[in-house]
């Protein structure tokens, strides 16, 4: 089978070649960690998880290196500190800020069915030359300057975009047109308006490390440059992100990387997500038109907000509505009503969701084949009933999808743990109690309650079971 990618750099699909197919190489930005993400966050994070379990699947789950970094040091992080934790050293009300807020973050995608990247590094942790030798933001820019592509000037480190014949190859953007468009005043410090800020100084209140250009803070490309090439090489696979961050971070991203290590290329394949909208804007937190994660799982499963993302193709804009939401909702349900408790994953995923997947993760068609596989159950008996549903759990699982049991699923939908969990164990303790003295008055009265919370039981020899009636 063959994997197909859209390369936003070659503006092509092209069949994916590894560089070497026993460590399949990765990157995608993470999310900068000073507050709760909104669900347009999320967009990046499920694509290019399906993306990872799909080289898994092809390569073999040890053979695949995927790296998403956590931006932990940036202005807005330092201004939410300051705000919340005002008795704190600024270090630590840093500090205070990014681990709450990773952890949230965590707590969300994982609700989301998204595996754990293989590593996440801190941008903190590579921005001075480290102990294991690694690669180092300050390392690189020592690099870049020696180089002749950086430059220090009014108190910065600027990249020198002009010492790239290609820059702007990734955006289209061509130099002399951002030159000739440039209204703004030019800085007066910069040898070209484009250039950009590799390491800037920093005030005593603002966090900083000492450098041989004082004590200052990266710019934000340049933390992607040294994290990539501490874990996967100065020259790796794949290299992904939304939409908005094409120009100007992974343009900035490429031209540091190439003329640091001298390489004709950063990443082979650049992979861009579209833009989650709502009533046709992007969602985002400076307009003020965005719904967290966090909000959203308080009233959906994981798995529907998910579906619900994936239905659309990746590189294609979602509007993003409460009635689609409802629908897939309806669509996660049933499935798991036909998978049922069957933990046997046995068996393969279905050629057409693969080959479907291998063409530049067409997931909405893959989900269009789930249903028709659900639905030609019913042409079936015995066990080859028992396969096709198999099927449909292993190739679902490929999207991230039904990798629970119903029982689970329905344990984690918050519609139906409005009823209290540990009410319903009680009740159902309760009832067995009076079954075992013969009291069936009551044990029907408290099935009865029961059903009044929509909450059904079912007795067998194993014992009594529960699940909400839909
Ligand atoms: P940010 O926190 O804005 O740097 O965004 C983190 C990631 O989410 C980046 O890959 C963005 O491209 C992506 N992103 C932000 N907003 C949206 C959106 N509305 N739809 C899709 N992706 C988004
Ligand atoms: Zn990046």
């Amino acid at each position: 089978m063959q994997l197909r990618l859209y390369d936003t750099l070659t503006r092509e699909k092209r069949v994916f070649t590894p560089l070497d197919p026993a460590n399949v190489r990765m990157y995608v930005c993470g999310p900068t960690v000073y507050d709760f993400a909104h669900i347009g966050n999320a967009r990046p994070v499920i694509v290019f998880d399906v993306l990872f379990r799909m080289l898994r699947h092809l390569y073999g789950e040890k053979h695949v290196t995927y790296v998403r970094n956590i931006t932990d040091v940036d202005d807005k992080i330092n201004d939410r500190a300051a705000c919340d934790f005002p008795g704190l050293p600024l270090n630590e009300a840093i500090r205070e800020v990014t681990e709450q807020t990773a952890n949230q973050f965590h707590a969300d995608v994982d609700a989301l069915g998204c595996l754990r990247p293989t590593v996440e590094p801190r941008a903190t942790d590579f921005v001075l030359p480290r102990a294991d030798g690694k690669a180092d933001m300050v390392t690189l820019i020592k690099q870049l300057i020696a180089r002749g592509h950086a430059y220090e000037a009014g108190g910065e480190v600027l990249f020198n975009v002009q010492s790239m014949p290609d820059y702007g190859a990734l955006s289209g953007r061509k130099l002399d047109e951002q030159l000739a468009g440039a209204r703004v005043a030019v800085d007066a410090h910069k040898k070209n308006p484009a250039d950009f800020v590799l390491w800037k100084l920093s005030s005593e209140n603002e966090p900083g490390w000492e450098s041989p250009w004082g004590r200052g803070r990266p710019g934000w490309h340049i933390e992607c440059s040294a994290m990539s090439a501490a874990y996967l090489g100065n020259v790796f696979d794949i290299h992904g992100g939304g939409l908005d961050l094409i120009f100007p971070h992974h343009e900035n991203e490429i031209a540091q990387s190439r003329c640091a290590h001298g390489t004709a290329a950063m990443a082979n394949y650049w992979m861009h997500n579209g833009f989650l909208e709502v009533e046709g804007a992007k969602m985002s937190k400076s307009l003020g038109n965005f719904v967290t994660i966090r909000e959203l799982l308080n009233d959906w499963p994981g798995e529907a907000l998910r579906l619900n993302m994936l239905k659309t193709h990746y590189r294609s804009p979602i509007d993003w509505t409460l009635k689609s939401l409802e629908e897939n909702k309806r669509a996660v349900d049933s499935w798991y009503d036909i998978i049922g408790d069957d933990t046997q994953a046995t068996g393969g995923a279905d050629e057409d969701v693969l080959s479907l997947l291998g063409d530049d993760l067409n997931t909405s068609g893959a989900i269009t084949r789930l249903h028709a596989i659900a639905a030609s159950r019913t042409r079936y008996s015995g066990q080859a009933q028992i396969d096709i549903k198999r099927t449909l759990k292993v190739s679902a699982i490929l999207l991230g999808l039904l990798g629970k049991t119903k029982t689970e699923y329905v344990k984690t939908d918050p519609k139906a743990v409005a009823v209290n969990k540990d009410v319903v164990d009680a009740l159902l303790a309760d009832r067995t109690a009076a079954r075992a003295r013969k009291d069936f008055k009551e044990s029907d009265r408290i099935r009865d309650e029961l059903a009044a919370m929509g909450v059904v039981i079912k007795d067998s020899k194993e014992g009594t079971t529960w699940e909400i009636a839909r």
